[in-house]
């Protein structure tokens, strides 16, 4: 949704302002634009667009220009009234619409004169119709909210108050949003937050971006996005389908290309049309435009960055106004959608299955217990098969470990067992062991413990293992 928000007049324009020079009339209407532009800001999928200047009276016609060129849906208009020069008694709020009444010029007209009489309770001029440029010149739902006479001292005084700007932006706003039945956008505890930690791997992410027949450059840039992103406190993942879509998986293609190193089509400070190239930031390699790119979406989420800023357009104004990836929609690109666009890239990423190799187990130790009695030494874990150093197991146990040279055969209570020696120590898998002794064997997973148990109860005098009574 597009709104034109129009502060009246200019800084400089001859008269409108108060009988004693006390406030000009622009200072109340920039002002409570900028409160308006802020609030509607607060709401999904919103673009305002401001036809007035700081620093001059932009003509009516290159106002009405603008908004019809940009294609406005609202132009809402603000100013404060005046009766003739002096102070005089003329009070109340009125809007106005063009003279051919248009129904959803009126219906948004009385919102906002409703709501504003009874948030201000100054008195209700009503909605009026007015030949005035504004209103006849634009081509969409139009209208000029008048918020009280500068040339009445009771609110003159009112018009001067920051708390009566604030307090006339924030019915403005509410009123607006009830008409085009807006949504606040999502806060930090609906949709999608741009800040955190990662939820994806970048293993995962390579994997979703080669199904996605990436180039190249784009499935290596993952890594650069996961580290960058976890040191700004940033979701990498949100900028990995965000760069996928500006840039169709790594394949521009756009007025940006390779060589910017620009994976979200990043403007310049500048800034400028969407179709020239100048208008887009350079960078001087991937590390930079990555940086740039988890920088701006900080920026958005409200997220402090820390150390040198690389993007050109860190703008305090854009801090924290989209803290979901679903707020994006019509603030980082004009698409109300643009947020929805990347959640569905997001949702496929974060559902990619990585092949993962057989993890090499090799190192993993695991306890033995003999008959409820953890003996010092620990055997390994071999591609899921627990093998027993049969030295101290036996020892463990009072048998005696034999060692067949010939055959290079280790037995143990004259049965043979699949020995492997290491370092001097021979290993033997659990069972075989546990059978070659006449043991139970268990396995223990949480503690990744061996338990062998005797058959019958029985204790070895010589070392005292015995079987635990209670089990
Ligand atoms: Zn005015």
């Amino acid at each position: 949704m597009r709104f034109v928000i129009e502060g009246g007049h200019g800084p400089d324009t001859p008269g409108k302002r108060t009988p004693d020079g006390s406030m000009r009339e622009f200072h109340f209407n920039s002002a409570v634009a900028r409160y308006v532009r802020d609030g509607l800001m607060q709401y999904e999928g919103v673009e305002v667009l401001f036809t007035h200047a700081d620093d001059r009276d932009v003509p009516l016609k290159e106002r009405t220009d603008k908004a019809n060129a940009w294609k406005a849906d609202a132009f809402v208009s603000i100013h404060a009234n005046a009766f003739g020069n002096n102070w005089n008694e003329a009070n109340g709020i009125e809007t106005f619409v063009y003279t051919t009444r248009p129904a959803a010029a009126v219906k948004l007209a009385e919102a906002v004169q409703r709501a504003l009489i009874r948030a201000t309770g100054r008195r209700d001029r009503g909605v009026k119709a007015g030949d005035l440029h504004v209103l006849r010149e634009t081509k969409m739902t139009a209208i000029l909210i008048e918020c009280g006479f500068m040339t009445n001292r009771e609110e003159a005084e009112l018009l001067k108050s920051d708390e009566y700007r604030r307090k006339c932006a924030a019915t403005i706003v509410q009123a607006i949003a009830e008409v085009y039945g807006l949504k606040k956008a999502g806060s930090a505890t609906t949709g999608t937050p741009i800040a955190g930690q990662s939820q994806a791997t970048v293993e995962q992410a390579q994997e979703w971006a080669r199904q996605k027949k990436a180039t190249q450059a784009f499935i290596d840039l993952a890594s650069v996005y996961w580290r960058v992103g976890a040191e700004l406190g940033i979701r990498p993942e949100i900028g990995y389908t965000q760069a996928a879509k500006e840039t169709g998986f790594g394949r521009f293609g756009g007025v940006v290309s390779r060589d910017f190193h620009n994976w979200c089509g990043l403007k310049t400070t500048k800034g400028g049309s969407n179709t020239d190239p100048l208008a887009h930031a350079r960078f001087l390699n991937d590390e930079e435009g990555v940086r740039a790119h988890l920088q701006h979406l900080a920026l958005y989420a409200g997220v402090e960055v820390k150390g040198e800023i690389v993007d050109p357009r860190h703008f305090p104004s854009v801090r924290g106004t989209a803290k979901t990836v679903e707020s994006l929609g019509g603030k980082w690109a004009p698409a109300a959608d643009y947020g929805k666009a990347i959640t569905e890239l997001l949702a496929g990423l974060l559902t990619t299955k990585v092949s993962t190799p057989p993890v090499d187990k090799s190192v993993e130790k695991v306890n033995i217990q003999i008959n409820g009695i953890r003996i010092p030494a620990q055997g390994d874990l071999r591609n899921g098969v627990s093998v027993l150093p049969v030295g101290a197991v036996s020892e463990a146990l009072g048998v005696t470990l034999e060692w067949v040279p010939e055959t290079k055969q280790v037995r143990v209570n004259g049965k043979d067992l699949t020995a492997t020696i290491e370092a001097g120590v021979a290993y033997a898998p659990a069972r075989e062991l546990a059978a070659a002794l006449d043991l139970q064997v268990e396995w223990d997973g949480p503690t990744k413990t061996v338990l062998l148990k005797n058959q019958c109860v029985c204790i070895n005098k010589k070392t005292g293992y015995r079987r635990d009574e209670k089990t």
